[in-house]
């Protein structure tokens, strides 16, 4: 993968830490459980999934998708969402995303509609993806941040979108109470 004016640098989702977070110290083989002990200060190291909440907002029949004003994935649709930060509840991200992208307060139902692992990015990282059902409580949707344009669909229209992960599609036919 290479960013604009920096070195093409291969990398791979599951290559194991190599040097500690902790105090940098250089670290050895890994286990075949894919983690690895700092010599130093004794921690274990693993890669995970990343974990990213999405959201199937419905009113009425109709939910709401987006599509993607960045990379990766630019021009393609989406549902509402994005990475949970360290610490954060999977809800409360979901909230601060549609603040972000949207512009809007919304209820996210408490149980999740849909879990999934898909890979994001040029790196092929990879993302475990929680999805829920949401509703509108206050304020008027419009596309902000990494967001360039939101539409309303029905269920009928749903089969013949270009979703960038087809996990979405699942999460908003769910949504509608279809499959
Ligand atoms: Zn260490």
């Amino acid at each position: 993968m290479k960013l604009d004016g920096k070195q093409e640098i291969p990398f791979t989702a599951t290559e194991p830490y190599r040097f500690c977070p902790a105090d940098g110290t250089k670290l050895g083989e890994p286990r075949a459980s894919g983690g690895v002990s700092c010599p130093l200060c004794g921690r274990s190291w693993y890669r995970n999934s990343s974990p990213a909440v999405g959201a199937a907002i419905v009113e009425g029949d109709r939910v709401l998708v987006t599509v993607r004003g960045i990379e990766p994935e630019k021009g393609r649709m989406d549902l509402p969402g994005g990475f949970v930060e360290v610490g954060e509840p999977p809800r409360d991200a979901l909230a601060r995303e549609a603040r972000e992208e949207l512009g809007v307060e919304v209820e996210v139902e408490e149980r999740p509609m849909l879990l999934a692992v898909h890979t994001y990015g040029a790196d092929g990282e990879y993302v475990l993806a929680i999805g829920f059902r949401a509703r509108i409580i206050s304020g008027e949707p419009s596309p902000a941040d990494d967001v360039a344009e939101i539409r309303w669909v029905s269920e009928d229209e749903i089969d013949a979108l270009d979703f960038a992960w087809e996990h979405d599609r699942r999460i908003a036919r769910r949504a509608l109470g279809d499959g």
